[in-house]
């Protein structure tokens, strides 16, 4: 008989943190730099645990090196030539490569890539392994592949939502489990499929089962501002991935549209039609496509949307009593809202233009 979960699961709209009595005097006092130790890889980590996604509209060479300037991490995404990696690894000073990791899915194809690039690239660090579907007997086995091919490379692997998978997917070999599925701006899964979890209990319970086997986890999709990056840690993730929120930048791949006047870019889910289309020529027939095509006003530099997201963390921080980012989640106490903003001037908004922002 189906079964019925009663007990309430939470997205990030639902809450919002509780401001609490703190001695720090500004958010320049906060410091967003995180330190880890992998558990299989043993290798430490030094940053600032905000992702780029390895969409191929934002896990970009381009993005690596401007988010690298702020210590903050890129997945690049795989369709990338061993020959353009090659090319990149030449142009970057190496400490570019602290910060980024290559991707790979499954296939034999990715498996073959994913060594020759390795192999050419020594200074390639971490493996990002990305299915839709972490639950897969085949993933498990994968991610068990990699982590015997190279044992001291740290690896993201991903996505699933429940404790358990955590579990699984950490005693394979992954270090950092990727936890989402369906939250994404340009995801369709939950409508397509029916399939999904909450994204803010989806970290709270995933965190948790990572962390007592002294695992790690990033928090993937759904933010769309930067308070829901700053609820993702406040919920226990040790890194946040983004896609929507750095798309539509000069370091963003898509193309540049001109409509009466106004800048767009394109932007799209990894299996929507476009990319499909773009990457393997048509929609496999057994599937349908699971994410959707936008095109969205173009921003300028990332770097403007950085200093906007890093802001906001470090507002959060302020007001829970944060000294370090470290502390976010020890020091977060959600309450659950019905209301997140008051939206009485929403239609009368001034746009922020890239002119103005930069
Ligand atoms: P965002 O930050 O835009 O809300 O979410 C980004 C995440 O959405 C990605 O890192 C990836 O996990 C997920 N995603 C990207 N493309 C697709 C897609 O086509 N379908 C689904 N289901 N998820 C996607």
């Amino acid at each position: 008989m189906p079964r019925i979960e009663f007990e309430p699961k939470l997205d990030f709209k639902d809450v919002l943190l509780r401001p609490k009595r703190s001695t720090l005097k500004s958010r320049a006092d906060v410091d967003l730099d995180r330190e880890y130790i992998f558990r299989n890889s043993k290798a430490t980590y030094t940053g600032v645990p905000v992702v780029a996604s390895n969409m191929d509209t934002v896990g970009t060479f381009e993005m690596a090196s401007a988010l690298n300037n702020h210590k903050m991490f890129t997945t690049i995404h795989k369709h990338y030539s061993v020959d353009e990696w090659k090319a990149f690894a030449a142009s970057v000073p190496v400490e570019t490569f602290n910060n980024l990791a290559i991707s790979s899915g499954i296939s034999e194809n990715d498996w073959n890539k994913l060594n020759e690039v390795i192999k050419a690239l020594p200074q390639l660090k971490c493996i990002c392994l990305d299915v839709a579907n972490g639950y897969s007997e085949s993933f498990v086995d994968f991610i068990r592949r990699v982590r015997e091919a190279y044992p001291t490379h740290t690896i993201m692997a991903g996505n699933v939502v429940t404790g358990e998978m955590v579990e699984e997917l950490i005693l394979s070999g992954a270090d950092i489990v990727k936890v989402g599925i369906g939250p994404g701006s340009v995801c369709t899964t939950r409508k397509k499929a029916g399939v999904g979890y909450p994204q803010l209990s989806a970290v709270l319970e995933c965190a948790d089962a990572a962390h007592g086997l002294n695992g790690h986890v990033m928090s993937d999709g759904g933010c769309s501002n930067p308070g829901d990056v700053a609820k993702a840690f406040g919920a226990g993730a040790d890194f946040v991935m983004i896609g929507g929120l750095f798309a539509g930048h000069d370091q963003s791949g898509g193309d540049l549209i001109e409509h009466n006047g106004k800048k767009f870019k394109l932007f799209y889910g990894m299996s929507s039609d476009t990319a499909m289309k773009k990457h393997h020529g048509s929609v496999a027939e057994y599937r349908a496509s699971e994410g959707k095509t936008v095109t969205i006003p173009y921003r300028g530099d990332v770097n403007c949307t950085v200093q906007d997201i890093l802001g906001g963390i470090r507002s959060a921080c302020t007001y829970t009593g944060s000294k370090q980012l470290k502390e976010l989640a020890k020091r977060a106490t959600f309450i659950r809202v019905t209301q997140q903003t008051n939206d009485m001037y929403v239609p009368f908004e001034v746009p922020t233009l890239p002119s103005q922002s930069k």
